[in-house]
């Protein structure tokens, strides 16, 4: 009998190590090689081009015409010169993933000969016939037509043979139609508050840029395994599979040694990552097993999230070459930890100074509190908006299952940093104090903290790290333009808000320093009640979060529902990010977005027991029952084959239940398609509905997993994804 999970097995077994080649260069030299970078650009541009290319990058100044031309034309030599065929604008539709449609350099003349051509309109915007993304019903209304527009921040780059032109994606009427167009809108609202604020400083700080460094967390699996698992290679995450008998409880694969092949797939990546200019930097094991982590030194935020959406698409593709698949689903495995991407996130100005590093002076503490306090503000005021920036289905699995950060939103600043906001906050601005100005003697001092002298609190979704916020509620397929575009927004307008309140204090006559330590005091008090210290994964925070009145939304599709607020409106319009159309839109392709992939697991669950699981328990049975028939015609007594007619029965329990609760699912799903109309009603249903059926059909099945004689069973089990080599 084929069992194709005896084939995949024995293809694990037949498989080589791959030999390990060390890169033959000095990563120094080869790093960024397949980038049309800063230093490319001024070897191939004229000086009027370049310097027009780097106003637009720091300034964002639109690039003249003749510039533009000009540009093409060196990309085009640059990239033809490493043997380019083909350029591709590249760009992050709502989809997750990244988009590109290639064309071809070549054009043929009326010789009947042919050159290489890329001109100056190619370069800066195409439209890709782009009816088949998600807009939210954005383009039905007008023509189906979409742009891509050339993002000159975000430098070419080469994917093997095609030149990659990082783009955004916006519809004919304006409106963006992806990732990448808001977090750009965010950043402007964050820098023109930030350098306000800063002014009160220094007068010479110009510009503020986001900066960002992701720790991606993924899981490899062998491919042959994985083809034999439908579930993994059409929802991403094993829909059945009894826990491992071994699997995280000795912890022995937390930064244990890697395995070899493991190590050859990572070297390979990394290399070719190192060439895209992706500065990784750290790999070790993580928790659970077959579970890893790569990062990359942070970067400006906009090439960050470029970078990691490019990691992810290149993982994949060298995996593939070292017979593996990498698995980026938040929770590939229950019973075991899954994967995130937290966010590593500072303010950096132009002078080059990260604005969430306490400095050593009195005057840079209170500009390092300003900032400071002011994001803890942010947090408090939008932590519903935060919440629901990191909502999918997949990421539902893991938020609040005791592995990740909870849904409640809360804030960990480690023990001394609490203290000193506490001191603060109690502290009092006598008259004498104001009077004769001497405030730094009614504050207490900040220590000096040091990145890794910090409290390290993993259960904390936002927490601070020395001289940056770690947003670690993100899920590890998540594009980070979602989160981080949130972040930066609600910091922008609350630094707004902040110099409003400290300017009032002025007109009123008090001194500079004092009105920013009333407004920083008053901040400290209002926002108290998203600050916690204590165990983010304990039942007692759940309580105590709900006494303080923070939100735990669990779900994604009520998680949503925060997007389409008149609060958020307000937000959205103070920042200029999303209009109301925008924010309507994205509301709307969440919703789709997260029924569909219920509707699609429930369809692969359905598929798999009727045709897969049940099928082998059956065939298991009948060997029984041939069995138990077996023994009665040669005249034994009963209590000989017992046993067997437990399991006989066990069977049929189970196979029952399976099969009744499938029926009844594809009943529930058949009702909501054909009675519920409204997308977010349609979105709840599917989660209270239809997947509240996975847990118990699950159980049984595996149940039967452990039941069935392993030669008969079909799908490879856990143990054998998670630790077979
Ligand atoms: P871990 O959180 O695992 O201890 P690290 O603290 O070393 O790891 O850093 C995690 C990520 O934070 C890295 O990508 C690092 O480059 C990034 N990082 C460090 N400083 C900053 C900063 N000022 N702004 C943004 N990211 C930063
Ligand atoms: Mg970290």
């Amino acid at each position: 009998m084929s069992n194709t999970r005896f084939q995949a097995l024995q293809s694990v077994l037949n498989r080589t190590v791959p030999e390990i080649k060390a890169p033959s260069a000095k990563i120094s030299e080869f790093y960024g090689a397949n980038v049309f970078d800063k230093k490319k650009m001024k070897e191939y541009l004229s000086d009027d081009a370049f310097a027009s290319v780097i106003n637009s990058i720091e300034h964002g100044e639109p690039i003249q015409r003749d510039m533009a031309e000009q540009v093409a034309s060196a990309m085009r030599a640059w990239a033809i010169n490493k043997g380019a065929t083909h350029y591709t604008h590249w760009f992050q539709p709502l989809t997750g993933s990244t988009a590109e449609k290639h064309d071809s350099f070549f054009e043929p003349t009326a010789d009947g000969g042919a050159i290489e051509r890329f001109s100056g309109d190619a370069l800066a915007q195409q439209e890709p016939d782009a009816s088949s993304f998600p807009s939210g019903g954005i383009r039905n209304t007008f023509e189906a037509r979409g742009y891509t527009a050339w993002d000159p921040s975000s430098p070419a780059f080469l994917m093997g043979r095609t030149l990659c032109i990082p783009t955004v994606f916006v519809s004919y009427t304006g409106e963006a139609l992806d990732y990448k167009v808001p977090l750009l809108k965010a950043l402007t609202a964050l820098d023109k508050a930030a350098v306000d604020v800063c002014h009160y400083f220094d007068k010479s700080i110009e510009k503020v840029n986001a900066s960002l460094g992701i720790e991606q967390e993924y899981f490899l699996v062998d491919i042959a395994l994985f083809n034999a698992r439908p579930d993994l290679y059409l929802t991403g995450r094993t829909l059945f599979g009894h826990i491992s008998a071994k699997n995280q409880q000795l912890e022995d694969h937390y930064f244990g040694s890697i395995p070899e092949r493991v190590l050859a797939f990572m070297q390979d990546m990394e290399t070719e990552a190192l060439l895209l200019g992706i500065p990784l930097k750290t790999r070790h094991n993580e928790v659970a097993p077959s579970q890893f982590e790569c990062a990359p030194i942070y970067e400006e935020i906009n090439l960050a999230i470029d970078h990691n959406q490019l990691l992810m698409d290149l993982m994949d593709r060298v995996a593939k070459r070292h017979n593996f698949k990498v698995l980026l689903h938040e929770k590939p495995y229950a019973g075991i930890n899954g994967s995130g991407k937290h966010n590593n996130w500072s303010m950096i100005t132009n002078t080059g100074k990260n604005l969430l590093s306490p400095g050593k002076t009195p005057k840079n503490n209170l500009m390092f509190l300003t900032f400071f306090v002011n994001t803890i503000k942010a947090v408090y005021e939008h932590a519903d908006l935060l919440r629901a920036s990191i909502a999918s289905v997949n990421n539902d699995h893991r938020l609040g299952a005791n592995e990740a950060p909870p849904a409640i939103i809360s804030i960990f600043l480690g023990s001394q940093l609490s203290e000193v906001l506490d001191e603060i906050e109690t502290s009092r601005l006598s008259k004498k104090i104001k009077e004769e100005n001497t405030l730094w003697q009614g504050i207490p001092k900040i220590p000096q903290i040091l990145a890794d002298n910090t409290d390290r609190n993993r259960t904390s979704p936002f927490a601070f790290t020395g001289n940056k916020f770690e947003l670690r509620a993100v899920g590890s397929s998540a594009n980070s333009a979602s989160p981080m575009t949130v972040l930066n927004l609600i910091v922008a307008d609350q630094l707004k808000k902040f110099k409003v309140d400290v300017d009032k204090l002025l007109k009123k006559g008090e001194k500079k320093d004092v009105a920013l330590m009333m407004t920083i005091k008053r901040y400290l008090k209002e926002s108290r009640s998203i600050r916690f210290e204590g165990n983010g994964y304990s039942e007692d925070w759940e309580k105590e979060a709900e006494a303080r009145g923070l939100s735990n939304i669990k779900t994604t599709p009520k998680a949503l529902d925060v997007m389409i607020t008149e609060k958020t409106a307000e937000l959205f319009e103070s920042t200029a990010v999303f209009t109301p159309r925008e924010a309507h839109a994205r509301h709307e392709i969440l919703l789709e977005s997260y029924y569909k992939k219920v509707q699609i697991e429930a369809r692969v669950m359905g598929e798999l027991a009727n045709n897969v699981i049940i099928p082998a328990a059956i065939a298991y049975q009948s060997k029984l029952v041939e069995n138990v028939r077996g023994l009665k015609d040669i005249g034994l007594d009963k209590s000989t084959y017992q046993a067997q007619i437990d399991i006989i029965t066990k069977l049929s329990e189970h196979i029952n239940f399976v099969k009744n609760n499938v029926e009844e699912m594809v009943q529930a799903r058949k009702n909501i398609n054909n009675n519920v109309e409204d997308v977010r009603q349609k979105a709840i249903d599917y989660d209270e509905k239809v997947r509240s059926y996975f847990q118990p059909i699950r159980y049984h099945v595996d149940k039967l997993e452990q039941l069935v004689d392993d030669s008969l069973w079909p799908l490879p089990k856990f143990r054998e994804l998670l630790f077979f080599k």
